[in-house]
């Protein structure tokens, strides 16, 4: 076989270029007879002739079933070790109300990080007791909001957040329950932990200010502090990272246990998933009950109870249960260095999948229609934007006669695409459809270039949406 590097180290050509690797698709997508991929029992074809392409699909039985696995497992885990669990679905990942209610009636608990996903998550009736309030930089509005609704945790993310979400309690009249977030200074990503004395990055206060501030935030009457909280990452494979930050954060919290109980002691998320046929993330029971034994460990160590445990995981739940689905326009054959690359252009790009621009992600795509005998063709799936950096999938195999008109549908959107979806080029967000048991339903509305014509004030004035005063109905 030719070497080039065209091709990243590893990826291989496929000996089946329509096969679907199991662990980047939603569990139980398969072809049917005229080849099309199926998901949730739809076939792809049919959704793209009902609704369009661009187009986000998410297997509601997927996202529920990879919820409860990793519930029970963290629930198996913190039992094991003497203790209880919370998982937080990271919001962030994707929020919409019906995602909100899948989480939450698999007995999940829910995390925001602005005034708008904490909106979108009260909207869709969840519990307020049940969610954390996370970021950096609340506003002063978005405080006094969550602590007026009763949100059950405010992440603590700065000295100076304290004194403010302290006065808000007090104005509003209720005590908040509150965690701080600490910089353990382990930052984890997919096949690697570092490990330094202090993190430069914006999130949370350093370790060895923890038991200072842990202080702190009990001298606020109107403040009832919860424990320590720390993130370290993203995209991680196994538990070494998160059992090296939890150590570390141990001894600050059993400094602090020993003036008065420390109840939860909060991991954060960040378990990776496979975008590609090469990953292969440890299954999360055995991730979970590495980091509990972990943690129990410390506190044997410290001698210290073993405090209620909280993870936030977003990623592992939504990210596998979305893929995208596009039509083909152009397809460009590009001489590299030992043979062809060849550019298949999609109606979509880094408006609806900014990862692969942002991040260097790594995605698989295969023909969502149809299937091919043609030997396998190196390519690289790229947007409509005008950018060059417009790529959606940066290397794979189709087979070789993938043609304009051909449908392709890109594996492991379901997490951070939705999310960070922008309207470059005046490009309108497409629609999120999600399937199950052979129906389909919409669960984001598409934009149409009328909505994005609709904020332009030199076109309309005044916003469709706005008040007679000109302010907006926030
Ligand atoms: C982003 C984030 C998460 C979720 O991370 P995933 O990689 O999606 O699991 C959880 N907690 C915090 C504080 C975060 O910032």
């Amino acid at each position: 076989m030719a070497t080039t590097t065209a091709v990243p180290g590893w990826l291989h050509a496929p000996a089946d270029p329509n096969a679907l690797a199991e662990q980047v698709w939603p569990a139980g997508a398969h072809r049917d007879d005229d080849g099309a991929v199926v998901i949730g029992g739809l076939a792809l074809t049919e959704l793209a002739e009902r609704f369009g392409t661009p187009l986000y699909v998410v297997d509601e039985a997927d996202a529920r079933s990879r919820a409860r696995r990793i519930l029970a497992a963290f629930e198996a885990a913190a039992a094991s070790v003497g203790t209880s669990v919370a998982v937080y679905y990271a919001g962030k990942a994707f929020l919409s109300a019906e995602i909100v209610r899948w989480v939450s009636s698999e007995g999940l608990a829910v995390d925001v990080c602005s005034g708008g996903e904490l909106a979108v998550a009260l909207a869709a009736g969840a519990d307020p007791a049940r969610l954390g309030f996370h970021g950096n930089n609340k506003s002063l509005a978005e405080i006094e909001r969550a602590v007026e609704v009763g949100v059950g945790a405010i992440i603590l993310d700065s000295e100076i957040e304290i004194e403010r979400v302290a006065r808000a309690a007090e104005q509003a009249g209720r005590i908040q329950r509150v965690r701080l977030r600490v910089n353990s200074g382990v930052h984890a990503s997919t096949h690697e932990f570092l490990a330094t004395a202090h993190e430069d990055q914006k999130f949370g206060v350093s370790l060895e200010r923890a038991v200072e501030l842990g202080a702190r935030i009990r001298s606020h009457a109107s403040l009832d502090f919860l424990g320590l909280h720390c993130h370290i990452g993203s995209q991680i494979f196994d538990s070494a990272g998160f059992a090296e930050s939890a150590e570390r954060l141990l001894a600050a919290h059993a400094e602090l246990a020993r003036v008065a109980p420390v109840p939860e002691l909060n991991l954060g998320g960040g378990f990776g998933i496979a975008y590609t046929s090469v990953d292969d993330p440890t299954p999360i029971e055995r991730i979970s009950l590495g980091i509990a034994e972990a943690v129990a460990r410390a506190c044997r160590a410290h001698g210290v109870p073993v405090p209620k445990l909280a993870f936030e995981p977003g990623r592992s739940i939504i990210g596998p249960a979305g893929v995208t689905l596009y039509t083909v326009g152009t397809v460009k054959p590009v001489p590299v260095e030992g043979g062809w690359r060849h550019y298949v252009s999609v109606d979509g790009g880094m408006s609806d999948n900014a990862r692969t621009a942002l991040y260097g992600a790594d995605y698989t795509v295969r023909l969502a229609g149809r299937v091919s005998d043609e030997p396998p063709a190196l390519v690289r799936v790229a947007g409509k934007h005008c950018e060059s950096g417009d790529i959606v999938v940066d290397a794979d195999y189709l087979p070789h006669d993938v043609a304009p008109g051909d449908l392709v549908a890109v594996a492991a959107t379901g997490a951070y695409c939705w999310s960070l979806a922008n309207n470059y080029n005046h490009v309108p967000r497409p629609p999120v459809v999600a399937v199950r048991d052979g129906v389909a339903r919409v669960i984001v509305h598409g934009e149409r270039i009328d909505d994005l014509l609709a904020r332009d004030a030199g076109i309309h004035p005044q916003h469709p949406a706005s008040n007679p005063s000109g302010g907006t109905t926030a």
